[in-house]
């Protein structure tokens, strides 16, 4: 069979190399780090066809420049004279208008919502040792003007058949018995479900290595051989790994390393922070997206997660504490008595949301080679999205019809 090298041991390149070692191809992993950190490890673990609506979307760039007057804003970015930062900021601004969402939801729900199947099918696979609750995602609020956003939302989400159900404060509480709730309102999509995250990579990393795929961990790609439009060896810092088919799957990376082959990859990295509380007493039950403050809360068993905040401050920015405050302190004004403490800053997460300037993946192949496919910038979804992807590789690598229409994830749109 196939040689198929993944660059990448993120979710994405994981669930890539769960269909292909699937399908019998052999299977190399090549990651930089060790697979047990890294922004695919402390996110919210929301698989939500709920989020239908990309990034790049009316409304948001005005709200984005507000937020960024505020040090505990949502929001932020770190004002540089970057040439790649300037095309991107341009380009997400031309996307946010109303036309190119209406355009982009239908294919983004289309993945969202194969990749919630998969998901499953996942679970059911290899067992859920991470931790998979099928009990939908809220939306909640506080104010009377983010809940018409919600409630516009939902109307929405009917044309994709998407249920939605409404509570008020008092109803809400009751579904909370152990926490008090200080919201005016929810919004609950029961087809959402949550996961943890790095319990998800640890099983796939088990299922793998037990299936034969080679992990080459701790290994940094920094070119390729190429005869023609060919790619015939990955090079890295230690040595060469010949390939039939490649798969760049470097997440917040992607430009730096499709760089090495003459490819531009319009993308940013968004920083997000997340603490989680172990073994709490008085655990919610339900997760939660407190949509004024952009806040995800996700009970995970006895553990409660806590993320949130964009800051678009290139590969190499230092964490700020005021972020996590900021998440911290907005979380407290929706659950008043839970019983968590600010954590230590050592133990303060923080991860890289791969951004597109238009809120989708980049997920195909590319003209440049032809044994080369593109598999990035899943932006805010990427857990969401993960089995799809994997899904759409194996059957690109196949050559095979993929199982929903891919035109709009075309990797060469912003050529
Ligand atoms: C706070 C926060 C909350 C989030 N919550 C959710 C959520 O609830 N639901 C959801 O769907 N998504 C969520 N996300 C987004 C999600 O985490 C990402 O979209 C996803 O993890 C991206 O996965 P990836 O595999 O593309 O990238 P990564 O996980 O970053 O993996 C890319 C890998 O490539 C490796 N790499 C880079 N360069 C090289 C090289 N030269 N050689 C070898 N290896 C290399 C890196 O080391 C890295 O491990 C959240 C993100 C954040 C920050």
């Amino acid at each position: 069979m196939k040689k198929v090298t993944i660059i990448g041991g993120g979710v994405i390149g994981l669930c890539n190399a769960y269909y292909l070692t699937k399908a019998g191809y052999q299977v190399r992993i090549i990651e930089r780090g060790d697979i047990h950190s890294g922004t695919s490890f402390g996110n919210a673990g929301y698989v939500s066809p709920s989020h239908f609506v990309p990034l790049a979307s009316p409304g948001i760039v005005a709200k984005g420049l507000q937020w960024m007057l505020s040090a505990s804003s949502p929001f932020f970015i770190k004002p540089r004279l970057d040439w790649d930062l300037i095309r991107w900021g341009f380009t997400f601004w031309k996307n946010a208008t109303a036309a190119t969402v209406e355009k982009n939801a239908t294919p983004l729900f289309n993945l969202l919502n194969l990749s919630r199947e998969l998901t499953t099918d996942i679970k059911n696979d290899l067992g859920n040792s991470f931790r998979m609750e099928e009990i939908g995602c809220f939306m909640m609020y506080k104010s009377l003007q983010v809940e018409k956003h919600e409630l516009e939302l939902a109307e929405e989400a009917k044309k994709f058949n998407l249920e939605t159900r409404f509570y008020n404060a008092q109803e809400i509480q009751d579904m909370e018995p152990d926490v008090e709730v200080n919201v005016r309102g929810g919004v609950l999509y029961p087809i959402d479900c949550h996961i943890h995250p790095g319990d998800f990579m640890r099983t796939l990393t088990s299922y793998l290595e037990e299936a034969g795929a080679e992990f080459q961990l701790n290994t940094t790609v920094t070119g390729f051989t190429k005869v023609g439009k060919t790619i015939t060896a990955v090079q890295t810092d230690k040595g060469d790994f010949e390939t039939e088919d490649v798969i760049l799957s470097t997440g917040s990376w992607l430009p730096v390393v499709s760089k090495s082959l003459g490819i531009d990859m319009l993308l940013q990295a968004g920083k997000g922070y997340s603490m989680t509380f172990e073994n709490i007493s008085k655990n919610l039950r339900y997760p939660a997206i407190l949509v004024d403050s952009r806040v995800a809360m996700t009970p995970m068993g006895g553990d409660l997660r806590m993320g949130g905040t964009m800051e678009i401050s290139g590969l190499n920015s230092p964490q700020l504490i005021k972020r996590a405050q900021a998440i911290y302190k907005a979380a407290l004004t929706y659950y008043p008595g839970l019983d968590v403490s600010f954590p230590d800053p050592k133990n303060i997460w923080s991860g890289l949301r791969p951004l597109s300037p238009d809120g989708l993946p980049y997920i195909g192949r590319h003209s440049a080679y032809n044994n080369l496919i593109i598999a990035g910038g899943h932006a805010m979804i990427g857990i969401s999205l993960a089995a799809a992807t994997g899904k759409i590789v194996e059957e690109l690598v196949s050559n095979k019809p993929t199982s929903v229409d891919i035109k709009a994830f075309d990797p060469e749109r912003y050529r």
